[in-house]
């Protein structure tokens, strides 16, 4: 039953044929790359010779089941991987997050995965569904690729995603808050290398995923967008080229070490996550405004009963405004440009 799977059609068994990977857990192939298979959606590749200078990077992509780009992009990098056009150099950990949502061409079936980690998909209230059991199951995904890598190496994760909407700035990317640890300009070369040059630091816990692998792995860990939502087979692969380069050499160069002058990146603080509290919510721009569109001080943004969200400094932009979230949850963020302190080299 090997066979499929080695000729590169990991995701599409995954999708279509989950009970052809059931018998298979760890194969090698003939570069000497182990394959370990772990569930639908959950493959990993290891090469022959691991060092203290081996790379541990994770790749996810699909956590929004309707983002199809990244899919496409992680799809084709296990295919060569697994055919042996491509070879790692470094230990590269795939996640195809929802499946069940990609098959419908949906964000998600039941909830929003990307609000459901670092615990909260097991959070009292006691509701269990597929999104939910997934969101976990990533984790433990997590912790074991990195459970195999010594304490002090380097640990990556590219939660790969792209935006509802349009945006100015087409690719940004959402480094997850710190805490103690230093932003890495190494990083930023890194996304920028990617195409991505627009960053948006934010600075409080989350429950998304690139938060959850920074803070409990100490991993380089950030949420990518990479350009707007089309449905699969309809993204101009053309405007991820730059991306799937970088991501793609990340894994099979042993030095993969671009430089960026940081002048030359537009860098964001989240001012104001606004949860929407009332089923009245309501934005006060055009459905179609981008990402990243700023508003003079004072702006009325959105309006529900007893409340009024305003801009509280000239430029603040707008991000990820969505006024169909359940109740609670953030419908609009609000950024600010600012400057790095003290990064890491
Ligand atoms: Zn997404």
């Amino acid at each position: 039953m090997t066979q499929p799977i080695e000729n590169g059609e990991f995701l599409s068994l995954s999708r279509h044929h989950p009970e052809a990977l059931s018998g298979i857990s760890a194969f090698t192939l003939d570069n000497g790359t182990q394959v370990t298979v772990t569930a639908p959606g959950i493959i990993s590749f290891t090469p022959k010779a691991v060092n203290a200078n081996t790379k541990h990077i994770i790749y996810s992509c699909g956590v929004h089941g309707n983002e199809t780009a990244p899919i496409e992009i992680c799809d084709e990098m296990v295919k060569h991987l697994l055919t042996g056009k491509l070879q790692a150099c470094h230990r590269v950990l795939f996640l195809f997050g929802n499946l069940p949502a990609m098959d419908i061409g949906k964000r998600f079936v039941e909830e929003n995965m990307n609000r459901l980690f670092s615990g909260a998909h097991s959070d009292g209230d006691g509701l269990i569904n597929n999104e939910r059991i997934r969101a976990k199951q990533l984790e433990d995904a997590v912790s074991e690729f990195y459970a195999s890598a010594p304490a002090q190496a380097p640990r990556f994760h590219y939660d790969l995603h792209t935006a509802i909407r349009a945006s100015k700035n087409e690719k940004f990317a959402v480094y997850p808050y710190l805490h103690e640890r230093r932003h890495s300009t190494g990083q930023l070369a890194f996304l920028a290398a990617c195409g991505v040059k627009t960053i948006l630091l934010s600075e409080s816990p989350t429950t998304t995923f690139s938060y959850y692998s920074s803070c409990q792995h100490q991993a380089h860990a950030f949420t990518v967008e990479l350009g707007k939502v089309r449905p699969f087979g309809e993204n101009d692969m053309s405007r991820f080229e730059d991306a799937k380069q970088a991501l793609t050499k990340l894994v099979t160069e042993k030095e993969f070490a671009p430089e960026v002058d940081l002048s030359t990146l537009d860098i964001y603080r989240v001012n104001q996550v606004i949860n929407k509290h009332q089923d009245d919510f309501t934005l006060h721009f055009a459905d179609d405004t981008p990402n990243f569109t700023d508003y003079a001080k004072g702006t009325v943004l959105a309006t529900e009963s007893g409340a009024s969200y305003e801009t509280q400094y000239d430029g603040e932009a707008i991000v990820f405004p969505n006024a169909n979230v359940a109740l609670g949850q953030r419908a609009l963020l609000t950024v600010v440009p600012t400057t790095l302190e003290n990064p890491d080299v």
